[in-house]
Formats: C-alpha cells, structure tokens, sequence
C-alpha cells in the first residue's frame, strides 16, 4: 500500500491539448468500462484513462458477483418474486437505515437494465447463482459470468470495449483535474512512465478511480480498525478521488463504510467463499471457540476475526460443504496451494488448530444442542467427520466511503449543489452500505461500479446532447 499520492486541482481559462474528447473517464474497471461502453451506445465519444498497463483494478481481483432485480438471467431461472423496491429493502436492512435513500433508489432501479444492456448489447452472459442465498439477500439474485470470477468480467468488459472501438489510454497517471473559472471541467493532466505530461481535454469528466483502499496512511486515518489488516483489493486505488475533492470544496460521504471479508485465506492469500459459512460452516478460533455468528455477513466478520488471538481462524466444515466450496475458482485455488487440511477426527482437528479437544468437542456438540449458541444462530445439523479447516484472517477488500454525489451521479459541493459536469461513481463516491462494516451487503461493490457507471453515463450522455444542441 501507498501513501498519500499528490493530486491537484489547476485553474485555467482554457487547456492546450492535441486531444478534445466529449467524456474523459478516469479509471478503467468496471465502473469506467460500463460508463464507456453505454456512452458509445448513446452516440458520445469518451476515452478511458488507465494508470496501470492493462486495466484490472479491483474488478479482476473480485469474485465478479453482481446483484440485480429483474434481469432477463433472473427471469429465466423462474424468479419473478424480485424488484427494485424489494432489492432497496435489503441494502437498507443491511445497513440499518443508514445508505443513502436517493442513491439506493436509483441504484436498485438501474443495475437490471445495466446487466441486460451488457448482455443485449455487448455479449456479457449473465448467470444466474442460485446455489445459496448471500447474506442479506431475501431472493436469489446474484449473477455472474459462467466462469464466476472478476477477471473474466473484467475480460469481458476489455472485450466490449475493444469490439466498440472505445480508446483506453493505459500507463496514464491522472494528477491532476482542470477547471476554469465557473467550476466546470476542462481537461485533465496525467503522467507517463518516463515521466512526460501529458493534458486531454474534456467536455465532462467520470471519477471511476475507486477509493483508498491502497494508501495505508488514508486507512490508517479513516478505518483504523483495519490499519494492520492485508488489504485484497487493487493497490492503485490509492484515494485519488477523494483528494480532488477535498480541494474542490466536494462534500464526502460515508467515510467509514468499507467491505471487510472474514475469510482471506491465510498464508496463500486468497479468498475462501462465504457460501460454506451460510450452509453450515463455522469460524473457530485458536481456543478451540466460535465467536460470533457467522451468517451476519462476511464484511464485519473481518472485525471479529483480527479479534481473535493473532488475528486468525480456521473456517471448519465437512465433506457435503466441501463439495460446494469447490464449485467457487477462488477455494479450488486456494486447495491447490496447500491451505485445505483434512481431519479425520475431533483430536485431530483440535492438533491441527492447536487447541484443547475438550473445549473444541463442546464448540461442535453445541451445534447440536436444541438451545442455540448464545450468538443466537441456528444449525439445521452439526457437522460431521471427516472435517476440513482452513487458516483465514481479516482482510480490507475495498473501500465505501467517497465523494457524495446527486442520484445522476454529478459530484455535490459541501453546500448540496453539484458540479456541473464532474461526476463520480463505482468506490470513488459514496456507496450504499452506510458508515460501518457491517452495512456491507454482498455484491454492494459492483453494484456501485455497474449501476453507478450506467447512470453516470446517461447523465454524461444527456449533457453532452444539451450543450450540442444548445451550441
Ligand atoms: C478479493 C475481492 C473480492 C471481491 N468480490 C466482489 C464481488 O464478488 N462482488 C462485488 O460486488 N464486489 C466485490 N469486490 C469489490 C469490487 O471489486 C469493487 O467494488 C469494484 O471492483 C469497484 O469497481 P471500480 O470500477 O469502482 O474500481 P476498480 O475496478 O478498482 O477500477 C479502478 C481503476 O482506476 C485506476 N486508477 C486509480 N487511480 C487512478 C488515477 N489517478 N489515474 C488513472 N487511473 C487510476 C485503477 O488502476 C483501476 O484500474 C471484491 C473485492 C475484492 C478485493
């Protein structure tokens, strides 16, 4: 992780540049390659800046799991139960209230078009995951690509956008935004590898650069719980979003809001799905002890598990979950560098955690006992030997918090007003899991890439149309 980059706002009547593009998009996952891809079917020209050589960010880091109401995907599974305003309860459930009405709304109503554009449009072949229910979610509504992993989603996206003629300018480090003297954007300054500088000039500018998951003095500040945590997510998303906006007088959001994940595979440093947790699994710590109840979602499970001693535990389960740990790419990769371990008994289960098989032996039968755990979860069976274990610890996936925006994603100054043709979305704006961890719902991330790169678009779109047609 980084520190604190430099970023910069430059004020300028007007900029010098060999190139003038409609929409400039800073930042190439899947925010900034949604945004280009229903830009150009809306007719407007845009570029994508990328700082890294080939565009990955978090996206490819990710499972690619998206949740979205009333797809074509969703349909044809037979789930016709679902819709925008029963998706917006269960963010809001999960976050107890605390998301951002209008943003959920807008979110909620808008990732089902965006998965079927993607689908109609540009080949993406949503599936449909429908082998467990994720937490928080009252329906199946999670989708994927077949392959379930982001690096075919951010495959997939690369694919449509190269099929749409979109230029992607890769190894273009943006420093710094342009404005002239109303506030509006004009152009923006990046660097090169070889350290030339280079200006694009622009009608309207995307924020798709993510948060600040990569700057450890920003995590440091801002989630202090997680200072010392491994972070998964990309380390280029170093918190350039919220730096221009702090000098612009931008209002910020939701500061605290982050997803956690309580199950990063430790040492291999992969993550283990949490389908085996909300089937039946169990995180036990180095005491031989569970200590907290497990289906309330993944996001604050990284909390209890730095809590325990040396921040690690062994996520337990049998062979009927083992099955269905092995349909995610991500465990089958993490059993292929070594980390699954299988015993055949209680003492052997409690040699490989190290702790005493006696205490370890009432954790298991307390599945069994008719009272629940004081945790209050519920088993529908106890597990059974042979048992599996593997080492996990809390990790930073990504962070939450970001720049405030309307529900077109346009950028709010601290008084409410929006920038006129600056806007931001995926985890460079604020999300909608509120201000803690535990209002992360799965799939909240790409969520706020696809939906907020849908809508910024239209908006980017729309205003582009209106100075045309007012010039
Ligand atoms: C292990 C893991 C698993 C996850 N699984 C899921 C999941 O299944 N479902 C889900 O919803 N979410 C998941 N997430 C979260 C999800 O990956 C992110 O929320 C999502 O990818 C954000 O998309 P984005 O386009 O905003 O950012 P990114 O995909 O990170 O793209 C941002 C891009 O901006 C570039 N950039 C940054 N700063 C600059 C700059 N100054 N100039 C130029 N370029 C810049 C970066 O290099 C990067 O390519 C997961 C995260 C991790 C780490």
């Amino acid at each position: 992780m980084t520190t604190k980059p430099s970023r910069h706002i430059r004020r300028a009547g007007q900029v010098e540049a060999e190139v003038h593009v409609p929409v400039a998009i800073v930042g190439g996952g899947a925010c900034g390659l949604t945004a280009a891809l229903m830009l150009a079917d809306a007719g407007v020209a845009s570029v994508v800046l990328e700082r890294d050589a080939l565009p990955s960010g978090s996206t490819a880091l990710s499972s690619g799991f998206i949740p979205a109401p009333g797809t074509r995907a969703q349909r044809e599974h037979g789930v016709r139960d679902d819709s925008a305003e029963r998706f917006a309860a269960d963010i809001q459930a999960k976050a107890h209230g605390r998301a951002a009405p209008a943003l959920v709304e807008a979110y909620a109503a808008s990732i089902g078009p965006a998965l079927d554009a993607l689908q109609e449009r540009h080949g993406l072949q949503w599936v449909l995951l429908d082998g467990f229910l994720y937490p928080g979610h009252s329906v199946h509504r999670m989708h994927s690509l077949p392959q379930k992993t982001g690096a075919s989603l951010m495959a997939a996206l690369q694919a449509a956008v190269e099929a749409a003629g979109i230029p992607v300018l890769t190894q273009a480090l943006v420093d710094t935004l342009v404005l002239d003297a109303e506030d509006r954007v004009i152009g923006v300054d990046y660097s090169r590898p070889d350290g030339t500088r280079e200006t694009l000039a622009c009608d309207a500018l995307l924020l798709a650069c993510n948060g600040f998951g990569g700057s450890a003095e920003m995590v440091r500040m801002l989630l202090p719980e997680m200072a010392e945590a491994t972070f998964g997510g990309h380390t280029g998303n170093d918190g350039s979003a919220i730096l221009w906006g702090e000098s612009l007088g931008a209002r910020l959001r939701d500061l605290g809001g982050y997803q956690g994940h309580g199950s990063w595979v430790t040492p291999q440093g992969a993550l283990m799905s949490w389908a085996v947790m909300m089937e039946g699994g169990v995180q036990i710590n180095c005491e031989g002890r569970r200590f907290h109840d497990e289906t309330q979602g993944y996001s604050e499970a990284a909390v209890h598990v730095l809590a325990q001693p040396g921040g690690i535990a062994w996520n337990v389960f049998d062979t009927p979950l083992l099955a269905l740990a092995r349909g995610f790419p991500d465990f089958c990769d993490a059993e292929a560098a070594g980390a699954l371990r299988r015993c055949d008994s209680v003492d052997a289960l409690a040699d490989c955690i190290g702790c005493e098989p006696a205490v370890l032996q009432g954790t298991l039968d307390a599945m069994r006992a008719s009272t629940p755990p004081s945790d209050g979860r519920v088993f529908a069976r106890a597990l059974e030997a042979p048992y599996f274990a593997v080492k996990v610890t809390g990790a930073l996936f990504h962070t939450q918090g970001g720049l405030d925006t309307a529900p077109d994603m346009r950028v709010l100054r601290e008084d409410g007003t929006p920038f006129a043709n600056l806007l931001a979305a995926g985890g460079a704006a604020g999300g909608v899991s509120g201000d803690a961890v535990w209002g992360y719902l799965s799939g909240n991330g790409l969520l706020s890439a696809v939906a907020g790169g849908y809508i910024a678009a239209r908006t980017a779109a729309a205003l582009i149309h209106s100075t045309k047609a007012s010039a």
